[in-house]
């Protein structure tokens, strides 16, 4: 018993080293929900804002939700001690250093500009400090990276063209718009204008199609059919609908799924372990951090560690989960070749297969 016992510790350990060192990509990380505590005092200081808490311990304590609105409304109020072009800088290459030591070799991270546009941050300031974070990381730890505008969908539209209008001067520095924030209420459709004058504009379009939402199907048709999105955030209850898979599946479309805020389907049959189901059903499913700052602090390496217990996967597959990522990414083929030849070698010196 005790040896099983001590078996079992063995083997969690040589997968979490597995995980730590194996290549990989990250496509659905929200750059404000990397603002950890810490990092937020530190910003209040330096803007002369009050917070209203003790310490950092206090704030973390506060971090308790149920339900994403109850998410939103601490994430929200977290983000107002961003107000310089600096800020934006530090948050963005706080994340990618936190990354590159995780060896993440290339992402794609969210930004909610709307949200910021609101507080008189102007548009050059936000994208500035990201961008000038994004080069330097470049630069100084190696990984590569690109950034996603999202639409905040529970926001009026005309707030998201304003947005994107303030955005297209800074057109070189985006790869792609998304839709993120409350879904209740808030399909796709809202957004259609927006999505095709971003595609207009050479933009890729990805969407929030958040778990177990209300008309959740709906929204995931709408987002393949009516957008003609490029890639689905979330996304996990297509397992309740064999003809939006088969849809997914004809346009070779990939998921970002964010296991940690919600792993599991929910509908009137059983439970369904999303990673488990998607892998299974044959889509192309990557594995993303979401929020970490306001998820334990639990960025890419401890997100994997977790599912890969939960959804029982083999090390071929945490390798094929992986190279979906590299093959989901919207970077250079030469990028692309170079992050498959980094996976290749990691599989084959540990012989494994996939
Ligand atoms: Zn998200």
């Amino acid at each position: 018993m005790w040896s099983a016992v001590a078996q079992q510790a063995g083997d969690a350990a040589d997968m979490a080293r597995f995980i730590a060192a194996l290549p990989k990509a990250e496509y659905h990380v929200h750059l404000e929900g990397t603002l950890e505590a810490d990092m937020k005092f530190a910003l209040a200081k330096r803007n002369g804002l009050d917070l209203p808490f003790a310490d950092v311990a206090a704030m973390k304590a506060s971090y308790i939700y149920h339900d994403l609105p109850s998410f939103l409304a601490i994430y929200y109020d977290g983000m107002k001690v961003l107000r310089t072009e600096q800020d934006f800088h530090d948050l963005a290459y706080a994340y990618l250093a936190k990354a590159a030591s995780q060896n993440i070799l290339y992402a794609e991270m969210f930004f909610d500009p709307q949200e910021h546009l609101k507080r008189g941050v102007p548009m050059a300031a936000v994208i500035g400090g990201i961008t000038s974070a994004r080069v330097a990381a470049a630069a100084q730890l190696g990984i590569g990276s690109q950034l996603i505008l999202c639409f905040v969908r529970d926001l009026s539209a005309e707030s998201a063209m304003a947005a994107l209008e303030a955005a297209l001067p800074f057109r070189e520095h985006l790869v792609a718009v998304g839709l993120d924030s409350d879904e209740k209420d808030h399909p796709p459709i809202k957004f259609a204008a927006h999505f095709a004058k971003a595609r207009a504009a050479g933009l890729k379009v990805t969407a929030h199609c958040d778990l177990n939402q209300k008309d959740i199907l709906e929204h995931i048709r709408q987002a393949i059919v009516d957008i003609r999105v490029d890639r689905i955030d979330h996304g996990g209850n297509i397992l309740e609908s064999p003809e939006l898979m088969a849809m997914a599946k004809a346009r070779n479309l990939y998921f970002t799924v964010c296991p940690s805020f919600s792993g599991t389907v929910r509908g009137d049959k059983p439970p369904i372990d999303v990673v488990r189901g998607m892998l299974d059903a044959g889509l192309n499913v990557t594995i993303n951090s979401d929020d970490p700052a306001y998820m334990g602090s639990e960025y890419l390496n401890e997100v994997l560690v977790k599912a890969q217990a939960r959804s029982a996967l083999t090390k071929a597959e945490l390798v094929q989960l992986q190279r979906n990522a590299f093959n989901a990414g919207w970077m250079s083929e030469t990028q692309r070749a170079a992050c498959h030849a980094k996976l290749d070698a990691f599989a084959r010196a540990q012989g494994v297969a996939g």
